[in-house]
């Protein structure tokens, strides 16, 4: 994962480099480090956050136009001051900045041993840029070319920038596996992993592709690729409000994007559906519809909560458009030789756009002459442009680690998708898909009401935030938001949570069950209600104690359960966008109240680019 930056110009690059870091920090925070040229080229890296580092170089000479910055997700070596990035090269001249893996560092580091180098850090990264020195002074030639000399021999994901001491104009980045956006000011140029560090000074762009190095230098930016072609750097306008980026107001970025849920629902079906004229249009998909029509299956890869959003996709695609569904892990998917026939389509779902997994899965399936259509958030990512078609979620930028708002944009753009394919294929009538989009554009006003539960959730909160383990059931459509929601609980709160199908229970987890252990019910009224009710029965015969999330009014589960929280009534189809709502604001104040980074939780990163 970790966050790359990186700037050239007429400003101070280190104010640039240490903010544009802060952004980037959702995608690593192990370590943080700065080298900036200023006649010498000076490294300052520190183990833990941004914060740690910036109060380290407290009183030390930042000055300098150019320089490189990178917040880590270890890989390779543990999170410590000698791991953290950038590293020197073997003279020091040269430094690097690296997001992703070299898969056969080691051979090389073996190579270089015996060359004499030494290594300060256990890092595949200083490895690299060891041997990128190693190469020019051997072949003796530019930077430029050692650079793509050693890309070549290379093998894994890698997004680097690598500046030099004998060049102090230049900056050299690459890309392959993990992201890279180039930003164009006026007389400057900044790199970094996502637009988010770079919005705020210009919205041009350029995308690197995969197998491409650019060079910015007094000349400006050029780019080739791998193989020394020449390419025209292709110039996009991004549309990304600094607002959306940041906290306002909120206490932590995670609540901010729970509460905008209503707001992201709504652009999520912005210009897609108009109930008055029973229209419903995703111009992504059209190009490639007819094979979505003539499907004999879908599969759907994804990771985490995009794979919940996936189980929740495939109950409606099968109800809704009666084709059969599978939902994989892209990263079980990817090793296990699929059986992907001719008239296959696959679902690829991811935030970022850029996970590892499900980018490898997508380039198996496409290999085997699948067509792949891509769900995903972050506009102009690896996913949606390995794709052959998709649709975007529009949610806004999803900077809290624990994805939240991103959920409800997928199972929206899912639900557009089945009900197109449906509407099409004629497997629902008429009224049923009117009925269906009168609904949708119902569901942000309900998922508003949903949210004004925030203080009976909290009060929930504080009697079960000491609790050692959580069980979420539930049922049908609530399966996956039941998996959704102990995700959200393990992911923040670092509290043991276990989601299971409702009926599952007594194959297992009801010999966990006592007075210590909360279990969280999403029983809402829906076809699977009274057999929801007859386990909420059997865990309370076992003195469990029961959270139930129901539908406003509900009385027999009032009679039963230790606490419900009552959300508003939907189609059953469309119940997990409003009933994941409390589950998430469950895990955030629980979190909250033991003390836990919600926004930054340990050992996890946002956009997961690493296998
Ligand atoms: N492999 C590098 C390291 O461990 C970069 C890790 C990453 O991109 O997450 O430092």
């Amino acid at each position: 994962m970790c966050g790359i930056v990186a700037y050239t110009g007429h400003r101070e690059a280190f104010p640039i480099i240490l903010k544009g870091l802060k952004r980037l920090e959702y995608r690593g925070y192990d370590s943080a480090g700065v080298a900036l040229l200023n006649g010498d080229l000076s490294v300052y890296k520190k183990q833990g956050k941004v914060a740690d580092l910036e109060k380290s170089v407290e009183g030390k000479n930042l000055n300098g136009n150019i320089g490189i910055g990178h917040t880590r997700w270890a890989t390779h070596g543990e999170p410590n001051d000698l791991n953290a990035h950038p590293h020197y090269s073997q003279s020091g001249d040269l430094a690097i900045i690296h997001n992703g893996i070299i898969e056969n560092y080691d051979s090389i580091r073996q190579e270089l041993l015996n060359r004499g180098h030494q290594f300060t850090s256990e890092t595949d990264t200083e490895v690299l840029i060891h041997f990128i020195e190693n190469i020019q002074e051997r072949s003796n030639t530019s930077l430029e070319e050692a650079v793509r000399l050693a890309l070549q021999k290379v093998v894994g994901a890698y997004a680097i920038v690598v500046i030099s001491r004998q060049n102090p104009k230049q900056l050299i980045a690459a890309r392959k596996g993990s992201p890279l956006v180039i930003g164009i000011g006026k007389e400057e140029y900044f790199i970094a992993s996502d637009a988010t560090p770079i919005v705020e000074y210009t919205n041009e762009v350029v995308y690197l592709d995969d197998r491409e190095i650019a060079v910015i230098n007094n000349d400006g930016l050029s780019i080739k690729n791998i193989d020394s072609v020449p390419k025209t750097p292709y110039v996009q306008t991004i549309d990304m409000e600094l607002e959306a980026i940041e906290k306002g107001g909120y206490e932590h970025f995670m609540l901010k994007e729970i509460f905008e849920q209503p707001k992201s629902i709504m652009a999520s079906m912005l210009g897609r559906v108009v109930a008055d004229k029973h229209r419903l249009h995703l111009g992504g998909l059209i190009e490639y519809f007819n094979r979505l029509m003539s499907a004999d299956r879908i599969m759907i890869v994804a990771c985490g909560t995009s794979w919940h959003a996936g189980l929740v996709a495939e109950y409606l695609f099968e109800e809704l458009a009666r084709v059969p569904v599978e939902v994989e892990y892209a990263s079980e998917f990817r090793y296990r030789n699929p059986i992907i026939r001719e008239n296959d389509v696959v679902i690829a779902i991811s935030q970022s756009g850029e996970t590892a997994d499900t980018l490898a899965a997508i380039e198996l399936a496409k290999s085997k002459g699948a067509i792949i259509f891509g769900v995903c958030n972050v506009v102009g990512a690896s996913i949606p442009r390995a794709t052959h078609a998709g649709a975007y979620i529009h949610a806004g930028p999803e900077i809290g680690v624990a994805s939240t708002k991103a959920f409800t944009g997928q199972i929206t753009v899912l639900t557009m998708m089945a009900l197109m394919l449906a509407h099409r294929k004629g497997t629902i009538s008429e009224s049923k898909f009117r009925e269906f989009l009168i609904e949708l554009e119902n569901i942000p006003a309900k998922v508003e009401k949903a949210l004004k539960l925030n203080d009976q959730i909290k009060y929930i909160s504080d009697i079960f935030k000491d609790a050692r383990n959580f069980l979420y059931l539930g049922r049908g459509y609530n399966f996956p938001v039941a998996l959704e929601g102990a995700l959200k609980l393990k992911e923040i709160s670092y509290i043991h949570a276990e989601g299971y199908p409702a009926a599952e229970m007594k194959h297992g987890p009801i010999a966990l069950i006592d007075e210590e252990m909360p279990v969280v019910f999403i029983a809402t009224a829906d076809s699977s209600y009274e057999k929801v009710v007859s386990n909420i029965q059997e865990v309370k015969a076992r003195r469990g104690q029961v959270i139930a999330i129901v539908t406003e009014g509900d009385e027999q589960i009032k009679n039963i359960a230790d606490y419900v929280i009552e959300i508003p009534e939907t189609i059953e189809a469309l119940t997990p966008l409003i009933s994941v709502i409390p589950l998430q604001l469950l895990s955030y104040h629980v979190a909250v109240m033991r003390g836990a980074n919600v926004d930054q939780p340990r050992n996890l990163a946002k956009s997961v680019t690493v296998e």
